[in-house]
């Protein structure tokens, strides 16, 4: 990338597709023509070449030793987004079976969940925070789960509402959790032994869209029925190494990269999580210190490190809010229509001097028009 293309680029708010670590990008401009050694590009390779077999190996290891997954899970690269996981999940662990699954509705991600979820069986929503416009998680207690649930499910970090949960909720050693982590996938460590399964498309926070990441419980594999289609069904991905049929090649090389910059540059998810928590208190502090100015959507116990969402006093002010960060290279700053407001997702590759920018702006705006 040349200097000038670099120094074009504004400090990029987008919740999705969104920011990714400029080193990142240029490693994929210098190889784009021509992956080194194979003479020619990734994007013309067979996914069958042992090039590009290296590389999705590469991806899934990178995965696995940041997260610390065991040989107990798989890691399958998947298409059909996020979305199309709302209906996968189902259709292997509940459809055909008399059990019901539980879902904790905490904002518009899960409510679609929840919408294909009912097309494949019974399903409980255990906890449903809609009545407060979405702005809080559940406490440990506020909700039941059944010994015998097919899984309990939630999303990790609404998007939307700007409302991520701590930890993992509470939920029965009888019953896997799932988790939609599409928009916190990789913020900050977990263990993932608590989970039967955990997904993430990566246009949040690891690569361009177009792959979704899922790990899996080994033993969950075998509870989809050969009836589903062959695509749908999670045991095809795992036995043929995510190559069932043609994956997604040139977004599991950029999420590989991605994983790689988080273990290299960035010194693993340890290292991240403090990095996003600065980040986002600077935003957060911001909010807080504007003598009510911005007001925080999400309450104060569940506020998101990604995805920060805050309203103004009124729409003229919400407007040249971000007409005036536009201005001052700050982009993509408007909150999504169902929350209103500013919407300032910092996804792990957005540097910290981009939330200070903003810290700022917001600081200057608020005393200036307050
Ligand atoms: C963006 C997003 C989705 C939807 O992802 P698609 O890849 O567009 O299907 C689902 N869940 C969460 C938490 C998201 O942020």
């Amino acid at each position: 990338m040349t200097a000038t293309a670099v120094s074009q680029r504004a400090f990029n708010f987008s919740a999705g597709p969104a920011v990714l670590p400029v080193s990142v990008l240029q490693e994929v401009q210098d190889e784009l023509l021509c992956l080194p050694g194979a003479r020619t590009s990734l994007m013309e390779m067979s996914h069958r070449e042992k090039e590009f077999i290296e590389i999705l190996h590469d991806a899934e290891n990178s995965l696995r030793s940041l997260m610390g997954i065991s040989d107990d899970y798989a890691v399958l690269f998947l298409q059909g987004g996020a979305a199309l996981q709302f209906s996968m999940i189902p259709a292997n662990l509940l459809r055909g079976t008399d059990k019901t699954a539980a879902y904790i509705q905490t904002g518009t991600w899960g409510k679609k969940a929840i919408g294909e979820a009912k097309k494949e069986g019974k399903i409980n929503v255990v906890y449903d925070a809609a009545t407060s416009n979405f702005n809080h998680v559940p406490a440990a207690g506020d909700y039941q789960v059944a010994d015998d649930a097919a899984y309990l499910y939630y999303c990790s970090n609404e998007t939307i509402q700007g409302v991520q949960f701590q930890s993992e909720p509470e939920c029965p050693s009888s019953v896997p959790l799932i988790s939609d982590a599409s928009s916190d996938f990789l913020c900050r460590p977990l263990d993932i032994n608590k989970y039967g399964l955990l997904y993430a498309c990566a246009q949040k926070n690891a690569g361009p869209a177009g792959v979704t990441a899922v790990i899996i419980r080994r033993d969950l594999l075998d509870r989809g029925s050969d009836q589903l289609p062959g695509y749908l069904n999670y045991k095809n991905h795992a036995e043929n190494d995510s190559e069932w049929n043609t994956p997604p090649t040139f977004a599991i090389y950029v999420l590989g990269k991605v994983a790689r910059w988080l273990t290299n540059d960035i010194g693993g998810l340890d290292a991240m999580e403090k990095i996003n928590r600065e980040k986002s208190q600077l935003l957060y502090s911001a909010i807080d210190e504007s003598d009510g100015f911005y007001a925080s959507h999400a309450k104060p116990d569940c506020r998101s490190t990604m995805n920060v969402t805050f309203n103004l006093p009124n729409d003229e002010l919400l407007t040249a809010f971000i007409k005036g960060a536009a201005e001052n290279d700050l982009v993509n700053l408007k909150g999504h229509r169902s929350v209103g407001g500013i919407r300032a997702s910092i996804y792990n590759a957005m540097p910290r001097e981009g939330v200070e920018c903003l810290a700022n702006f917001m600081k200057d705006f608020a005393s200036k028009n307050g």
